[in-house]
């Protein structure tokens, strides 16, 4: 069971099951999205994600194709991604905006062709 939320708090939800198929996303949507070098996403059932607050908040973006971005309509937090045609009752939520611990078994980088060329810069 993990719980999750945006950043300003009105939207909160919680995972009855645990994620799966966890990738970090580097396509060039997610990097606009989230403002980042990429996007880690989890999924499950979409009858696993119960919203405890703030749903009716959430704006649907229509990012490509059937694919469908919710976030935050106050705060601009991303909160899901879905309508993929192969995968249709399954919903991808970021892992960042879960608020309880979860590290997946392994995690899938992909569309690493458009990674930011900045991410492997010298600390
Ligand atoms: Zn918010
Ligand atoms: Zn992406």
């Amino acid at each position: 069971m993990h719980n999750g939320s945006c950043l300003c708090g009105a939207i909160s939800f919680r995972l009855r099951s645990e994620p799966k198929a966890v990738t970090n996303c580097h396509c060039r949507m997610c990097q606009k999205q989230h403002g980042a070098a990429f996007a880690t996403y989890a999924s499950i059932p979409r009858a696993d994600l119960e919203y405890l607050s703030g749903q009716e908040l959430l704006t649907a973006y229509n990012s490509s194709g059937s694919i469908v971005r919710k976030f935050c309509s106050i705060c601009g937090s991303n909160i899901e991604w879905s309508g993929s045609n192969e995968f249709a009752d399954w919903v991808s939520i970021p892992l960042a905006s879960l608020d309880t611990a979860f590290v997946p078994m392994n995690i899938e980088d992909i569309h690493l062709e458009s990674g930011a060329p900045w991410l492997h810069a010298n600390r």
